[in-house]
């Protein structure tokens, strides 16, 4: 596999820019201004796979632009459908990688788990992504094909993407301009224009990119991965915490929530006999009292290569009881994908074997 940064040698991946930056490329070719509406809207609404495609153009500004620059086209090496209408998808890179992306229906539309990287570095122990280390960052435009690929599959009857999040392989706060961007390329008009109010970004906790995003002016919702009440524990399932304790996390969720007015989500995996008995509950409840802020318990998606298990549904009952008594808001998420090797890197692993 290749490390370099989406390939293709040095043209201008046109996927990876914002409306008016594909306008300013067009107007130094010497083109008006509104060719760039016409290019960023065949590739965000019209999905055009190549300039070829873009039959309004002319023939000789197709053939310059296809000499001049590229746009990312992933490829969709597998698809496979689970229950509930979600569907996971293997997508391939120019260079020869791959990454996962998966389709969730919900009641209002189809959401987008995307990857923003090729591997991850963070380790966590119960995790699939981090098992091959890490390839390389994602680009702006190879994040935002894996939502024009879903978005692709589930136009010709009629849905479209609707929510979009960060939580595929990867940490997207270790490629933050390149995620970042991708956000604001799926908000832009003239393409998916999706709402920033119905896109999450998920982290392990990078401290200073969470204080980098509270002021960037997007209110998407933070969802940090937390899965441990206590620096002892969360170390052990978590190696980032040694660099970014618990209680700055906790700081930095707040800060965030002040800024935004967003309320925050903290997951948290259940894994049996580790971080799942009542007192976890207990302590997990008052590190995040007063809090704008919302737990969401995961039963754990085992892992082959690891030897956490998932706890009994009562445990998981008991668990989601002690918070709600303790009034943090509480939900256990459907495992939406457990039957496709979910969001976790398990497909890839599979593939790459
Ligand atoms: N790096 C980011 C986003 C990717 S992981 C983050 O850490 O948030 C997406 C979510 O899946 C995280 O909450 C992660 O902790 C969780 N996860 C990873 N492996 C899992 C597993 N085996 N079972 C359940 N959740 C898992």
């Amino acid at each position: 596999m290749s490390t370099s940064g989406g390939g293709a040698g040095s043209k201008p991946d046109l996927k990876g820019f914002m409306p008016e930056e594909v306008a300013s490329f067009m107007v130094g070719l010497g083109e008006p201004a509104f060719r760039g509406t016409q290019v960023f809207s065949w590739m965000h609404r019209n999905h055009a796979s190549s300039f070829d495609d873009m039959t309004n153009l002319p023939l000789a500004l197709r053939a310059r632009l296809a000499a001049c620059a590229r746009m990312t086209n992933l490829a969709v090496l597998s698809r496979k459908a689970g229950s509930q209408g979600t569907v996971k998808y293997l997508l391939g890179t120019d260079d020869g990688n791959s990454v996962e992306a998966v389709r969730m229906r919900y009641r209002y539309g189809t959401s987008a788990c995307v990857s923003t990287q090729v591997g991850c570095k963070m380790a966590c122990a119960f995790c699939a992504s981090g098992i091959g280390g890490f390839v390389r960052n994602l680009t702006a435009a190879e994040i935002v094909d894996q939502v024009l690929k879903i978005n692709l599959d589930v136009s010709p009857s009629g849905g479209r993407v609707g929510n979009i999040v960060l939580m595929g392989t990867g940490e997207p706060l270790d490629n933050y301009s390149a995620s970042v961007k991708a956000l604001r390329i799926l908000n832009a008009e003239g393409g998916l224009n999706i709402s920033f109010r119905r896109m999450t970004v998920s982290t392990c906790g990078l401290v200073p990119g969470i204080l980098r995003l509270a002021d960037e002016g997007i209110p998407v919702t933070l969802s940090i991965s937390l899965h441990a009440p206590t620096d002892d524990l969360r170390d052990e399932l978590m190696p980032v915490n040694r660099r970014y304790p618990i209680a700055e996390v906790v700081q930095a969720a707040s800060t965030y929530a002040t800024r935004t007015g967003r309320r925050v989500t903290f997951e948290y995996a259940l894994i049996s006999g580790v971080n799942d008995s009542d007192l976890h509950a207990h302590l997990l409840a008052g590190l995040l009292r007063g809090l704008l802020a919302h737990v969401n318990l995961i039963p754990l998606n085992p892992v082959e290569e690891r030897e956490y298990e998932r706890p009994s549904r009562d445990r998981v009952m008991r668990f989601l009881g002690i918070l709600k008594r303790s009034r943090i808001p509480v939900t256990s998420r459907r495992e939406l994908g457990a039957d496709i090797d979910a969001a976790c890197g398990q497909l890839r692993r599979r593939y790459c074997r």
